[in-house]
Formats: structure tokens, sequence, C-alpha cells
């Protein structure tokens, strides 16, 4: 073990960011607006301020600030599982035999166990601070929801979560987490909303979707007094809340004087991607770095790599404003893939708009070989990882051996997200040798596209 650089380093209290990082603020061109669906024309702050918290709603549409203040009360939760520390892999680069110096930022150490609770703090907080009761969210793997509780029983909100009917007989312990921290647990389709209702009669039966679980959550912030929703991913202030990633990842790596040649990440709507690359995304636009960005989704759903640039809905009901992003149709139904926090039709617009700029690659890569190497990791480095975080690290590995065969020395950081213990099914699966993968055909992503709304 090389003498200079720890295996762990930890920011102290006192060395904890004050502030988020607003990549948008550096951006040459932003993406553009979200759209009202039934006008076409951009939503105005007002028709955002119905569904989502006013200070989330002011960050959403900040693109001036480079660097946006964390208040105390964030900063005193985020002292509860935060900093996290960012880990010099020396037993995987043995493992591997190769020059390069592999670095990740572990989030899975908190109890929801993954990097969700660093936006869930900031929106439960924000929502108290407006002197609401409630919120209310959906969620399909569990992870969102259970980030949430916690940050909700911290500040003391009620929230309701709205969870896939499917997932929460799957994941009964994750629903229990949940109701443990004090939320109210509804499966999804319910009698509780007029969109559940509606389903309920037309599919009775039916194990329930996202999109119906959005539809839910929303219905029932809309028409809750002191009430309103919130959303785990995709958005650009979830991003800004997520920078915390990336902006302590760069004060470790400043200390060692290691500058990341590449940085991987898992991407489901973009957010611990788009956290994690932040400051030195932001360098990149200055010309102050080479780095290479690569962003890692699952080959069952590519919405990067063979989705198509586009306005889209943000879910299946259809009732969300229209985002311009790279998506696979609002109604592309991803096969079962274990990791459940990448299923997502569409894309962060920021990321969308940076990957379509050219400043970031993407790969897809099949969950077989991401188990495979999930496996590898968490023999020689200890940590069972996520499914969705093991998509990243396939592709940090991948690019660890090419320096094996080059003898390049390169510097690889890369987004450990969270931690796999509600994930045994798909370890089961695995070891099993049940495991499949699966593809979608160009048919069947055609079909879908043409679904696209006309704007
Ligand atoms: C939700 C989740 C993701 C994907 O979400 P992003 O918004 O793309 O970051 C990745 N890893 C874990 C562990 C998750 O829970």
């Amino acid at each position: 073990m090389s003498r200079e650089i720890p295996y762990k380093t930890y920011l102290t209290e006192k060395e904890a960011p004050r502030t988020w990082l607003n990549l948008k603020a550096f951006m040459k061109e932003q993406h553009d607006p979200f759209l009202n669906p039934a006008t076409g024309k951009p939503c105005a702050p007002e028709e955002l301020e119905a569904v989502f918290c006013k200070e989330c709603v002011k960050q959403e549409l900040n693109s001036a600030d480079k660097e946006i203040e964390i208040p105390d009360g964030i900063r005193n939760f985020y002292k509860t599982f935060r900093p996290s520390p960012l880990v010099r892999a020396y037993f995987l680069e043995k493992a591997l035999g190769t020059p390069a110096h592999i670095y990740y930022k572990f989030e899975g150490n908190n109890t929801s166990g993954s990097h969700k609770l660093n936006s869930a703090a900031a929106q439960a907080y924000y929502a108290k601070q407006q002197g609401l009761k409630s919120i209310t969210t959906e969620t399909g793997a569990g992870q969102w929801g259970t980030a949430l509780s916690m940050a909700a029983a911290f500040y003391g909100l009620d929230l309701k979560v709205y969870m896939v009917k499917v997932s929460s007989e799957q994941k009964p312990y994750r629903k229990e987490v949940m109701r443990t921290y004090g939320a109210e647990v509804i499966p999804s389709p319910s009698d509780t909303t007029a969109a559940g209702r509606k389903i309920l009669e037309e599919f009775p039966g039916t194990g329930g979707s996202l999109g119906c679980a959005i539809a839910e959550a929303v219905e029932a912030a809309v028409t809750t007094p002191d009430c309103k929703y919130v959303l785990g991913s995709v958005l650009d202030h979830v991003l800004l809340h997520q920078s915390i990633i990336g902006v302590e990842s760069k004060l470790a790596l400043d200390k060692y004087g290691e500058n990341p040649d590449i940085i991987v990440g898992c991407i489901g709507g973009g957010s611990n991607f788009g956290g994690l690359i932040a400051p030195f995304m932001a360098d990149r636009l200055q010309g102050k770095n080479n780095t290479k960005f690569i962003g890692v989704e699952p080959a069952s759903c590519p919405s990067l790599t063979r989705g198509k640039y586009a306005y889209d809905f943000c879910d299946s009901a259809k009732i969300t404003p229209l985002a311009k992003m790279y998506t696979l149709g609002c109604d592309f139904m991803p096969s079962p893939n274990h990791a459940g926090g990448l299923r997502y039709h569409g894309m962060s617009p920021i990321i969308s708009k940076l990957y379509h700029d050219g400043y970031i690659n993407a790969v897809s890569v099949e969950q077989t070989k991401v188990f495979d190497a999930a496996i590898a990791f968490a023999k020689c480095e200890g940590i069972l990882p996520a499914p969705e975080s093991s998509h990243a690290i396939r592709v940090a590995m991948d690019e660890a051996l090419k320096c094996k065969q080059t003898g390049e020395e390169k510097v690889i950081l890369f987004g450990l997200t969270g931690t796999g213990y509600f994930d045994l099914a798909a370890y089961k699966a695995y070891n099993d040798g049940t495991m499949t993968d699966y593809v979608p055909s160009d048919e069947a992503l055609q079909k879908s596209f043409a679904a696209l709304p006309k704007v």
C-alpha cells in the first residue's frame, strides 16, 4: 500500500463544504425549458410551485449563481452521514494488476443505503421552512422512499409514499424501514386517489407502475392543504443537492494533487452522476482539465445510448411537464432488471444537454457482466454494492484493465452510490445462474418513439 495516500479519506466537519455547486451557471448553453403540455409554452414558476416547494423551484430555475449556500439546518442533518469517505481502491487495483489509481466515493453509509438522502434532506428541510405539514412521493425500488422517510422524520413532516404495488410485495423490508421512520406507505394503485381508482377499475389486480404511483403522489399533494410533492432524481435542483458528492470528492483528491482522468457513474435519472461530476465538469467547461466523463446505463434501459433527444413527459401517466431530454419514450416499459433505480425512460435535462454537446460519454452494460464486477469488487473491497452502483464498478474496472494493457497510470474516480442488502434476490439469481440479459429490439424502441408528444 502506498505510504502517501491513505485508504480512506474523510473530510473533517470543519472541511465539509458549505455550498453546493450549480453546474448550470458554468454551462455555455442551457437546456430547453419545461413546457406545459396543454399550452406548449414554457412553465411559469407559479405552475411549478403548485406541485413543488418554492425554494426548490427557485433552485430549479437558477442558472446564474455558481455556488448556492447549504443552510445550517441541512448541514446539521448532513453531519449524521457526511462527509462520506473517498476510498483509494488499493485492493481492487491489486486484484486487477493495474497501474491505474482507482478511487470511489462511497454514498451507502446511511440507513437508506444510497446517495438519495442528500437531496431528500434538502427537500424535506425546504418543505418545513415553507411551513408545510406534509409531503408526498412515489417510490419504485424503494431507495428514494426510504431516504425521504428518514429526512421527513428528522424535520418533523408527515410523509405519504406511494410504492409500486409489486415492489411493496417484493421488498417488504424496505417498506418496514419507511414505516419505522414514520412514513405511511400506500401500495399503488390505491383507492385513496382518483388516479388510483381509475387504474384499479380498468386493470383490476395490476401490480402498478411508477407512472401510476407518480400520478397518485402528485394528486395527493395538490389536493391536500399544506402539502407538496418531492422527486428524487432528474430535476436540476436534485442534481444541485447531489453536487455535495463531487465537491467533497474534489476537496479530498486535491489534498493529494490527484486529478481524475476518468470519472464514471451509473445513470438512472442522472442525479448521482450529475452531482459527482459537477466541480470537475465546471473546470472542464472553463478549459481547466481534460477529464473524460462516462455515464453507465443498463443495456435493458439505454436512454442515452439509444434514446432520442426530444421533449417527453417525465412520467408514464403523462401528467408532468414536458422536459427536453434523452428518452426511450414515456410508454417504454423496461424489462425487469435488478437495478431498479436505473429503470427510467428519460434522463436529467442537464446530463442530456452535456451529452448532446459532446462533454459526456455514455456506455450501456448487460447485467450479468455488471454482477461479475459487483462480486469481484465485494470480495476485495468488502462492500456489497447496489446493482445500480455496480454499473459504475464494471466500467471503472474495464478502464483500469485498459491501463494494464497500456501501462498508463490514469486516475479513475467512480461513484459507489449504495449498498445491495435489499437486493439479495438479484444476487441470488446471479448465484443460481438464472440471471438473464435483456436488450430491447430496435422495433420496440421505434414503436415507443412514435408515441413521443409532438411539439
Ligand atoms: C436511485 C439510485 C441510482 C440512480 O439514480 P440517479 O438519479 O441516476 O443517481 C443509483 N444508485 C442507487 C444506489 C440508487 O438508489
